[in-house]
């Protein structure tokens, strides 16, 4: 390895070089059950044939002009993208922090139409929503921000999963304009809140007039059992945010509007200069469409409670296990102490697999998982654990 990269990362001692599926195969052409997705990106695998076919052709055909001129393949995703999750109107960035971005932006917006000049949005603890300055002070991990002071005004905290909260915050500030909140925390540990929680807040913010915004950045596009973990709870928020999975790998974001938010940006106040062109508005298409006729959500759902009444059989009564949940094929197994060794372990044993909140072993993969794959994976995690734990 040269020493030419910025060391933000320290990644693992492997090199892929090819994958098909759910596998993948190093320099040395070892195997490995991929059980991360690339962090919740590759929902449909690597190498999908059709995702394939829809780069290599739309590259040959036009890859960029810039939003100076209209584009197809970007008005067509929208229209697909707001049928499947009944908002109105797309915005295409680059990334999930980009998609924040905007969403932040909007709700201020909204707020200054208001007459409010301090516009403030309520975050949560143990969030995540991306590493630019606003994204990361709305981040709720010191750890994320430290270093960076001064940070962005006009965001106040908020104990995730707690209604009460909120309710209080809505008592004593003038300033809240939204609601900036994933549906189930994902790098906080996979924490699923109470089952009306969303409601819950779909019902302040219609009270108070604020914009309920989700950040479904690794929750959407069919993970959790639905297109989107919303749909979930039979609500409409008016703000969405969309990254990872929506591109497959190409790098493509979305922030969503509904109803009054649809219409709060104009022509000159929000922008990028790729955002949404040709090659990955057609790939991002291709994607949902190809999770549209597997029925990828029907899919999670099913494949999702088989591997966690897997896990619950395997590893119920081991010692230092504390808890399995997941909603869909968002997974995690939390044991008692910290066990960040064991992505190292797993890799060793031709597995990938993510430990995050320190204690949570987080599993994210491909939706196209099929129930012998699920038996390895079940098996192969089962036995890393059991190992680890009874040393
Ligand atoms: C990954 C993630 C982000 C940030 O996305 P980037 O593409 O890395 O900027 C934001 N929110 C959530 C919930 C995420 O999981």
């Amino acid at each position: 390895m040269t020493d030419t990269l910025m060391h933000t990362y320290s990644p693992q001692a492997v090199t892929f070089e090819k994958g098909e599926g759910i596998l993948l195969w190093d320099e040395n052409g070892k195997q490995y059950l991929d059980a991360l997705s690339g962090i919740a990106v590759c929902g449909l695998g690597h190498a999908h044939p059709a995702i394939s076919e829809a780069i290599a052709d739309q590259a040959k055909t036009l890859i960029h002009t810039s939003n100076l001129y209209q584009i197809k393949h970007q008005q067509e995703l929208a229209d697909r993208l707001c049928e499947v999750s009944g908002m109105d109107k797309v915005f295409f960035s680059n990334s999930g922090a980009e998609a924040n971005e905007a969403a932040i932006k909007l709700a201020r917006l909204y707020g200054h139409q208001k007459n409010i000049d301090s516009p403030e949005i309520i975050v949560m603890e143990g969030s995540f929503h991306g590493r630019t300055l606003a994204t990361l002070t709305a981040t709720g991990n010191r750890k994320v921000q430290a270093g960076f002071e001064p940070l962005v005004q006009g965001f106040v905290r908020a104990p995730y999963n707690d209604i009460e909260a909120i309710r209080n915050i809505a008592q004593n500030s003038q300033n809240i304009v939204a609601i900036l909140v994933e549906p189930v925390l994902g790098e906080g540990g996979i924490q699923i809140p109470d089952t009306d929680y969303l409601n819950g807040i779909r019902e302040i913010c219609n009270e108070n007039d604020w914009l309920m915004m989700l950040d479904e950045i690794q929750t959407g596009m069919c993970r959790s059992g639905q297109w989107f973990a919303f749909q979930h709870n039979n609500i409409q928020p008016d703000v969405m945010t969309l990254a990872k999975a929506l591109g497959n790998g190409v790098p493509i974001g979305a922030c969503l509007a509904h109803g009054k938010a649809a219409d709060v940006f104009q022509p000159g106040m929000h922008g990028s200069t790729y955002g949404g062109n040709p090659l990955v508005c057609r790939v991002a298409k291709t994607v949902i469409d190809t999770l549209d006729n597997s029925n990828a959500a029907e899919h999670a759902k099913t494949l999702g409670t088989y591997i966690l009444n897997g896990f619950n059989t395997a590893l119920k009564d081991v010692n230092g296990v504390n808890d399995i949940r997941g909603m869909g094929l968002l997974l995690a197994i939390e044991l008692d102490n910290p066990c960040v060794e064991l992505v190292s372990i797993a890799l060793e044993k031709g597995l990938l697999i993510n430990v995050t909140a320190e204690r949570v072993i987080r599993l994210l993969p491909p939706l196209i998982m099929n129930e012998q794959q699920a038996d390895q994976l079940i098996n192969m995690v089962s036995e890393i654990v059991r190992s680890f734990l009874s040393k």
